[in-house]
């Protein structure tokens, strides 16, 4: 039997800081939450907006449940798909400002469906450096020529996408890096696209509920209003394919993707993982069509959470680590060293706050981070408390 196989790889990443264990969580998802019998302060979960444990969700997945049971029963393709997916697929289009939507169970299988449908052999897909690991594989599993470039670097993009032979060109990104927090130049990467008549994949996993007017997504951020007769602005190019999770800021699960119709129908015969799995339970998408009423009434929440990640980041100038360059709510303090991410990570939860270590291979060799994720369930009080403790430790 090979498991001292198995046993000794373990043993090596224990050797390293790597090795992985899980939290038991004992409380809904919130600021505060209960872990392994302790209370903690959480820094460490997607949910920016507070939505997860909103008594208004909780309200609508048991009237969903009530009416529609709870499982789906099949795949959408068979006769899973009941008209709440149906609804929600259409809000979200509209929300997302494209012509259709396709509701997926998971953004790890929204970004294979997508990739994987659109792109094949001959193919070539052009990559960030830093994108999620589920863009990676989904690259891996087209069978497209795969083609990575440095991150967020818009010459080396160009030199690869001028390289390119014959075959459909994608070129895909986080909208907000997931480990780091800053944004990829969505409208440089439009043009090189619209240059190199590509289309571009991006998935909005930590934008969507939180970024652009109404939480509307990267495609609305930092949109300079147009002089009128210009059209609808680079967010409406429909070279653009547009992912985003739902099991983040909005609280729920799941994930859609929103494109051209034609895109959409693509994905709906090829893509294999949307095909062949059972729809998500409908009461799901009960819940999420509450979720987007409370994200696109959300201004509220999206004003405090801009205040809090203010007030982090000034708060930890000054410290030996670096806070890394981003302004949104995932804020990531650069430690290098595996041991020492995982010790300063320890630290905090002695003092009963959780923020997690992220080592690689999530990120790359020797910037081992702590990455605190704000969200609008703290509050500014919440944040004061983890500023004094990492002085603490500093000292
Ligand atoms: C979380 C995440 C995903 C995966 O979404 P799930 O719904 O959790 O499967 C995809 N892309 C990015 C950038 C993410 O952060």
């Amino acid at each position: 039997m090979p498991f001292t196989v198995l046993s000794q790889e373990l043993e090596t990443r224990a050797a390293q800081g790597l090795l992985r264990r899980r939290n038991v969580l004992e409380s809904a998802q919130g600021a505060h939450v209960t872990a392994d019998g302790q209370p903690y302060l959480s820094f460490c979960s997607n949910n920016y907006l507070g939505l997860a444990s909103h008594p208004q969700l909780v309200a609508a997945l048991q009237q969903g449940a009530q009416q529609w049971g709870v499982g789906a029963g099949a795949s959408h393709l068979v006769s899973g798909h009941c008209a709440p997916h149906h609804q929600l697929e259409t809000q979200l289009a509209d929300f997302a400002g494209k012509p259709a939507a396709l509701l997926f169970s998971s953004g790890y299988l929204a970004n294979l469906g997508a990739v994987q449908a659109l792109t094949g052999r001959g193919d070539a897909v052009f990559a960030d450096k830093l994108n999620h690991a589920s863009l990676n594989d989904a690259m891996l599993l087209s069978r497209a020529e795969v083609r990575r470039y440095r991150h967020n670097d818009m010459t080396h993009l160009a030199q690869l996408l001028a390289q390119a032979r014959s075959g459909r060109k994608l070129v895909i990104t986080d909208a907000v890096f997931s480990m780091d927090g800053d944004l990829a130049p969505l409208p440089q990467l439009l043009a090189l696209c619209e240059q190199h008549d590509a289309w571009l994949l991006v998935d909005d996993a930590h934008g969507f509920g939180v970024l652009g007017e109404h939480g509307r997504g990267a495609l609305f951020h930092n949109k300079a209003p147009l002089p009128p007769g210009e059209g609808l602005g680079w967010g409406h190019s429909p070279r653009i394919i547009y992912m985003a999770t739902l099991g983040k800021a909005a609280g729920v699960a799941g994930a859609f993707v929103a494109a051209e119709q034609v895109v959409i129908d693509t994905l709906i015969n090829h893509a294999r993982s949307y095909v062949y799995t059972t729809a998500s339970p409908p009461a799901l998408s009960v819940a999420l069509l509450q979720s987007l009423h409370l994200i696109r009434q959300g201004d509220g929440l999206r004003a405090h959470l801009r205040d809090l990640i203010e007030r982090l980041r000034a708060g930890l100038a000054g410290l030996p680590w670096k806070l890394m360059p981003s302004d949104t709510a995932v804020q990531p303090l650069l430690v290098g060293d595996n041991k020492d991410a995982v010790a300063l990570s320890a630290g905090l939860r002695a003092r009963g706050i959780w923020v997690p270590a992220i080592r690689p291979p999530t990120v790359p060799q020797g910037t081992a981070r702590l990455r605190i994720s704000l969200s609008a369930a703290h509050s500014t009080d919440d944040v004061e408390q983890l500023i004094a403790a990492l002085h603490d430790l500093a000292r």
